[in-house]
């Protein structure tokens, strides 16, 4: 699966973005080890805490799905028609994606139409808690 590929599904599942509050439009496509893409979208809420980001969106399609092995996830977001160059995911999607994900080998895959950047978790998000920390 190439970047760019991961990229255009996750500007692809943008289209379907709620987000009638803040117009910042989002879409993530989350990629298994089986090759697998789950796309996820935001969607806001009146109840602001209610609201949901696309990867966490993402994430809940494909771990209601059974699946537990991710090797990356792109990210579309912007307050236009078109996506912005770079919109990070929030600390909240950092920590899912920390539940699941080798923060070394996992990547975050952000961009635009024709610009793609990839970071790492750990690059992002370089002290997370997790399981370690309750045992
Ligand atoms: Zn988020």
């Amino acid at each position: 699966m190439m970047m760019r590929q991961l990229l255009d599904a996750a500007i692809a599942a943008r289209e379907n973005a709620y987000a009638p509050y803040s117009a910042y439009r989002v879409g993530a496509a989350l990629l298994t080890e089986k090759g697998k893409i789950y796309t996820g979208c935001n969607m806001e809420n009146a109840s602001y805490s209610a609201t949901l980001c696309a990867e966490r969106s993402a994430f809940s399609a494909a771990v209601s799905a059974g699946e537990r092995r991710f090797v990356a996830i792109a990210v579309a977001g912007g307050k236009g028609e078109a996506a912005d160059e770079m919109a990070p995911p929030c600390g909240v999607c950092h920590q899912v994606m920390a539940e699941f994900c080798d923060p070394d080998t996992f990547e975050i895959i952000l961009g635009d139409e024709t610009k793609v950047k990839t970071f790492t978790l750990k690059e992002l998000f370089p002290l997370s808690f997790g399981a370690e920390e309750l045992k």
